[in-house]
Parts: structure tokens; sequence; C-alpha cells
């Protein structure tokens, strides 16, 4: 990327005088335009550019009026340089500090993504559209009129006149017309009045958002810490103190009181004026978890996916200000315009939702960890069931590793018992989908007053619907995946692309009239539990019943309160809740994350089972967990039985090791979709040549797989494809795929109906 302007504004007419020396403003453009452009000020701005806000600015041969962002202003020698000027300055105020912009910078170049696309991440649209403000009048006396009122010269002024401009005279800002009135309880004429005589001026400016109200929690006394939470806060301060960046991984098992730690290392960044962001995964922003920082920080902002835009808007110029202390939100939470940041949180920082999934493609944790280097301030990741990237990277020393072995006051873990399928199998029609000791378990610790959770990870009712003549699964029409049925709506439906459709009577391919549905999903499931526990009142949670704003939270009030007695669902119910009262979990089938096409599937396996299982026995009633496979001797399953955390790592790295797959080596998955197959495939080819010539070119080691169709084939009417890079050197992979687009940037014959992605360090491998 160069500042120059480049070829595409030759003989352009409104080029400037050759100026020896000029003030130029470097601009990066949103969408996919790359590279950064030098423009310059004309007169009217030169005191209000600054790099952080937007500009708009002619941009190509037909000076199309584009906005885009400052990223830097200097003086220097234009010489022969024909430059145009920029029209103008958009904001009043910098969307961006000079750290901020050093980040995007990073994360384009670490993402392979443009600049102005990352700027456009960062800035909320809220924010862009100042979202929640309106342009009104405000009003205000100069200084002269202001002395000459104090000086009590009399102005011969009608009673509301005269109590309007005492206001005025007292105020130190201005004030909207609007307001003023009300204050001295009259209409806008007085106002008017005043503004006729020439006694006051006027303005017209933006309102501040319109502020969210938020109930002040009542707030909460600290509890004392345990020797092992004390110890690890000790180490958190520690580094706090140092005023250099460190990553800390608080590795803590579920119920240990990690919570409660990163809430003291947060009172203590308070305590020297900084700010202090907690990352959690969109899944976890609970009442729960809001409220336990709510009611230790008066001044907390949480920024979820609800948010209106005025209301981003509001919480963004409250954070900008300094007055929010704390901010708690999912992924984009960490780009919150803290003037003073003095600590990042990462909670469940092996979440896989904390990857961007559309671009840029960045991961919540590398950018925390970037933004953390740049400000010189700690980064701390918490989690029971580490990624094998951060643990490793305890292993080499990068990371410290703080550890939280015991639950709080030393209650047990819950005894885990592995149920395998395959020997119930024969029982297993007449009994359902819960096994009869599970079922015999559940009764038991139901009738003694316990809560269950149990968790099946699919959703509908049953997942394939097939032709039992001909075997012929119905697919959906636009994407290469079986339709699940869900029965309340007595529809088949696609979970990838949401096409819907009625359930054939008879086969398409046959004929044959006996479609036969199989698989289980959380719909059935719930069927079952209301059939066999009609005595208590049962609920399922998953993506279909949490559709409406409040529905989660509601739910888990009704489970907290005992009205709920099962709770069933996906994922959705394994995280993060805090249930005393939760005596049984029961895993319905464990192998539904096992045998995907991806190199993580025995780490979410064990994740996933992990976490399940920490929900039980958080109270004094103790817990017990029954998990349901087919594979009861899969060292996954194995692991998290026992709750083994280093068992499964040290078992599962050696795997990874021997493959080069991350940890080990960097991974970049090219994704390439389009509507005809075969070009699809080529097109595959044709990149495997380049990256094989650019790795020749750059001397670079890779490992190649593919092109080969992607695990999903067909998805939205597109076909997809991918191929794996793969390499212990990162430098050398990022050199190879720079060096590759260099070549094809200059290749002019490419499809242009077949699309390709890069995805470094991808998290999804279907
Ligand atoms: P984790 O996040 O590690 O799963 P939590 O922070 O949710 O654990 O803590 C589990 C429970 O223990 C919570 O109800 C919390 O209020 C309580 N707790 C945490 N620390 C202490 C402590 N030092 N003394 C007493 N109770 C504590
Ligand atoms: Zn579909």
């Amino acid at each position: 990327m160069s500042g120059e302007q480049g070829h595409l504004f030759e003989d352009a007419p409104w080029e400037a005088d050759d100026a020896a020396e000029a003030l130029v403003a470097t601009l990066v453009f949103p969408g996919p335009l790359e590279g950064e452009f030098d423009y310059l000020v004309p007169e009217p701005y030169l005191e209000s550019i600054r790099p952080g806000r937007r500009v708009e600015a002619p941009l190509g041969r037909g000076n199309r009026p584009v906005i885009g962002y400052c990223v830097k202003i200097e003086t220097k020698e234009v010489g022969e340089r024909k430059l145009k000027y920029l029209s103008r300055v958009m904001d009043e105020k910098d969307l961006l500090s000079p750290a901020m912009i050093r980040l995007t910078r990073w994360i384009a170049e670490r993402y392979l993504c443009s600049w102005g696309q990352v700027l456009e991440t960062v800035v909320p649209a809220g924010v862009r559209t100042q979202a929640g403000t309106r342009l009104a009048k405000y009003v205000y006396v100069n200084d002269e009129v202001r002395a000459l009122v104090r000086k009590a010269k009399k102005f011969k002024l009608p009673l509301k006149q005269a109590k309007a401009l005492k206001v005025l005279v007292e105020s130190d800002s201005a004030i909207t017309t609007q307001e003023l009135a009300r204050t001295i309880g009259s209409t806008q004429a007085p106002i008017n009045s005043l503004i006729k005589k020439g006694l006051v001026e006027t303005e017209k400016r933006r309102t501040p958002p319109q502020s969210v109200q938020v109930a002040a929690s009542p707030q909460v006394e600290n509890l004392p810490l345990n020797t092992a939470q004390q110890t690890a806060l000790d180490a958190i301060v520690k580094a706090l103190h140092a005023g250099e960046a460190a990553t800390l991984l608080l590795h803590g098992i579920t119920g240990s009181g990690k919570t409660e730690v990163y809430i003291r290392a947060i009172q203590e960044v308070l305590t020297f004026g900084r700010q202090a962001i907690v990352l959690v995964p969109e899944i976890s922003l609970t009442p729960q978890t809001v409220e336990r920082f709510r009611a230790r920080f008066p001044q907390v902002a949480v920024l979820h996916s609800h948010l209106s835009d005025a209301e981003r808007h509001w919480h963004w110029e409250q954070i900008a200000s300094g007055e929010v202390s704390v901010v708690v939100g999912a992924r984009s939470a960490v780009f919150a315009p803290t003037p003073h940041l003095g600590l990042i949180l990462m909670d469940e920082e092996h979440e896989t939702s904390f990857k961007q999934e559309n671009a840029p493609r960045y991961h919540t944790r590398e950018v925390a960890l970037q933004r953390a280097r740049m400000e010189k301030i700690p980064l701390v990741l918490g989690s029971a069931t580490p990624s094998l990237e951060s643990w490793h990277r305890t292993q080499t020393k990068e990371y410290q590793l703080l550890t939280l072995p015991h639950r709080i006051h030393h209650r047990p873990l819950p005894t885990v018992r592995i149920l395998d399928l395959r020997r119930d199998s024969a029982s297993k029609s007449a009994s359902g989908a819960i096994s009869p000791l599970l079922a015999q378990e559940m009764e038991r610790e139901l009738e003694k007053g316990g809560q269950v959770i149990l968790l099946l990870n699919r959703r509908g009712y049953s997942t394939h619907i097939q032709c039992p003549s001909c075997g012929e699964v119905l697919t959906c029409n636009h994407c290469d995946i079986a339709m699940t049925y869900h029965r309340q709506d007595d529809v088949a439906l696609c979970h990838y692309c949401d096409h819907e459709e009625k359930v054939p009577r008879t086969c398409a391919a046959c004929g044959f009239g006996g479609i036969r549905f199989s698989g289980l999903g959380t719909q059935k499931l719930e069927k079952e539990v209301q059939q066999r526990f009609a005595n208590y009142r049962c609920l399922r949670m998953d993506t279909d019943t949490m559709h409406a704003p409040g529905s989660h939270q509601r739910a888990l009030a009704a489970f907290r309160e005992g009205k709920i007695r099962i709770l069933l669902g996906t994922q959705m119910i394994a995280k993060g809740l805090d249930f005393p009262d939760v005596t049984l979990v029961g895993v319905i089938n464990a192998d539904l994350a096992l045998h995907m096409p991806d190199f993580r599937s025995a780490e979410r396996t064990f994740q996933l089972l992990a976490q399940v299982a920490g929900r039980a026995g958080r109270g004094d009633r103790g817990g017990r967990v029954f998990v349901q496979t087919y594979s009861p001797e899969h060292p996954a399953i194995q692991a998290a039985s026992r709750h083994d955390y280093f068992a499964f790592a040290d078992q599962e790295l050696p795997l990874r090791e021997a493959l080069n797959y991350p940890p080990f080596g960097t991974m970049v998955r090219i994704i390439l979709r389009g509507p005809r197959e075969q070009q699809v495939a080529r097109m595959g080819e044709y990149l495997k040549q380049q990256y094989e010539q650019a790795a020749e070119t750059v001397g670079a080691t890779i490992r190649l797989l593919g092109p080969a169709p992607a695990p999903i084939t067909k998805l939205r009417d597109k076909f997809r494809y991918n191929l794996q890079l793969q390499s212990k050197e990162e430098q050398e992979l990022r050199d190879t795929l720079l060096m590759a687009q260099e070549q094809m940037d200059r290749e002019k014959s490419l499809p242009d109906d077949v699309e390709w992605i890069i995805d470094i360090d991808p998290m999804s491998m279907l």
C-alpha cells in the first residue's frame, strides 16, 4: 500500500497548483477499495481535519463523492503530485483514537482484508449516522451582553424575556430553545423576541443522543476470596502495575469463582482511573452475568446484539467520554472507545463465537491480544476448558498460567457416569431417547426436589426425512443438507438457509407412499419428557423457542424460581448458568459433535461435555451427570467424564502436532463459491497452482490440501470448494498469500462469478 493517489486521477481538472508544501490528509475508503489516498485540505477545514474523522472526497475520474476515514495528516512537499482537494470534514469529534487507527490497520494486515472494511466494523452504524440525535437550535449570549446584564444595566424587557435572558447569562453553555422555554415555563415566543432584538445568538447543533435508562442495581459487598482466588488476583494486580503488556490464562474449573477474580481485578483498575473491557460470548450475556457486574460497579455499559442504533450510539459516547468504567459485551466490545483502558478480560476464551464469520474475519482473542500489546496493559483469558491454542501458549511461557483447581467451598465436582447406548440399544426403542437408567435417576432427583438439565445439541423434531423404500433423504433444494422436520409448524426446514417446505406424502425419487421420520431433535425429546414426567414442568430452550427478545431471560428466571423442573435444550443451556438446585445433568447424545469433519471435533466435544457437566452440583445438594454415547471409549468423552482437562490436552496435542494443525502450525482456509460447480472446481485448481508458485517464489514450505468439495458442498444455491494451506512458519504462509494475491491482481481473466474467501485461522471447517 503506497501513499500515492495512483493513476486513477490523471488529467483531472480540479487538481491543485503545485504548492511546495501543503497539508495532506491520507484517506481510506470503506468497501472493497484497497489502498490509501492522499488529498489536499481546503482552507475552511484546516482546523477540523484530524485523523479518526470521516471526510467526503471526490474519487476516480468521475469524481464521485465518497466518504472515507482520515487516517493521517501531514504537512509535506507535494511536488509534482497532482492531488485533489477533499470536499469536507464530516465529524466534529474523532471517531477513532490514534491507537484504534493502528489497531484497525493491524487487523486488515493480519486478516488480509481492506482497512476501510475494518474501520466500518469498528465504528458502529449508529455512531456513523448519529442515531438518536437531531439538529436543534441552540441559544446563548455573547460576552458583551453578559457583561451588560451583569453590570445591572436595565433592559426594558417583558418578564418572560427577562427571565430567559437571566438563565442564559448564568449558563456557561448554549441551550436548546426547547429546553429554555421549558425552564422559564413559556412558549418559544419570548426567546424569538430576544433573538430579534439581537440580545441572543443562535446556532444549529446536534443534540446528544437520548440516554438509555438502566435501573440502578443495589451494590453488593465483595466476597472474601479463597487462597487460590487471592493468588490469581495477586498475579493480575502485579501485571497491572507493571505497565507492560502481558497475557494471563486463568484456568479455573466450573464453579471455581473466576468471575469474582475478574471483579476484583477491575476494582483495582478503577482505583487508578482506567477502564476495563470484559468480553463474553453473546450467549453468556445472560441477565445473571450482567447483574453480577452491575451489582459491583455503578457505571457498566452492556453491549449486546439487541441494542438499537441510537442505544449503541449513546453507549459509545458514554464510553468515549470516560463516564463508563466497565464495558461488558460480545465480540465487538473489543473495539470499545475507552480513553484510558487498563485491562481486558475475556471469559470463556475457548468459545468459537469469538471468531467473526464474515469479513473482516477476525478472532476477538487475537485482536484483544494486539490491543493489549499496543496499550501496554494485561489481557486475562479465562476458561474451565481453555482452547488448545491458549493452553499451548502457557506451555511455551508466552502466557502466564493461573489456576483455580477447586470449586468454591471445596464443593465436589459431580460424578459422571457414561451410559453405553450400544449395550442399551435392544431396549432403546421401548424407552425412547432417555435410557431406562437415566429415566430412573431423573425420577429420583425430581422426587427429592432437585432440578434436571438435559442436553441435546440438535433442534427440530426429526433430523432425517427418509424414504424407507429407496433410501432417498429429503435434502434442501438450495443446500446439500438434510432437511429437519419441525413438527410444531409441520414443515421441513433447512437449518442452514432457513428454506422451508411441506413434507411430501410420497417419495420424489421412487413414488413410495410412506415417508419415515428418524433422528432425534429437541422437539421430540420435549414430547418424550412431557409424556414420561407429566408431573413436572419442563421447558425447551433452543433458537426456535428463544426468538422473542427477553424470552431467554424469562425462561431462566422461571427455572431459577423452581417453577420449571426440567430444562432441556441445545448448547444454549450448557454454558455459564449457575443454578444451585440442579442435581442431575443428562447428555442425550454425546457423539453429535464427535464425527464432524473438523480437526477440532474432539476438542468441541470435550468442551461441551465439561461445560454442561459443570452445571450440576453447584449447591449443597451435590450433583451427578449421565452421558449417553455410542463411543464410550473415546478419549474426549473419557477425559470429560473425569473432569480431566490435562488428560485431554496431553492426548490431543501430539495428534495436532503430528499433522501440523494449530496450535503447532498456522492454517488458512480458502473457500470458493459460485453457481456452477465445474467452474468452482476449476478455479480451485487455478488457485492451487498460484499458491504453489508463490510458495516457491518466496521459498516457503507450505502444505496444500485440496481443492476439494467443502463438507457442505452446496449452500444457498452456491457450490463450495475449499483449499487448506498449512505451515509451521506463520510469516512464510503470509508471504505466500500476499505474493499469490499480487500475481492474481495482475491477471485479468479470472472468472467473475466465482468468489473466494480467505479465512485466516479458521474456526469453522464446514
Ligand atoms: P466460575 O465462573 O468459575 O464458574 P463463579 O464465579 O460463577 O465460578 O462462582 C461460582 C459461585 O461461587 C458463584 O455463585 C459465586 O458467587 C460464588 N463465589 C465465588 N467466589 C466466592 C468466594 N470467594 N466465597 C464465596 N462464594 C464465592
Ligand atoms: Zn438450505
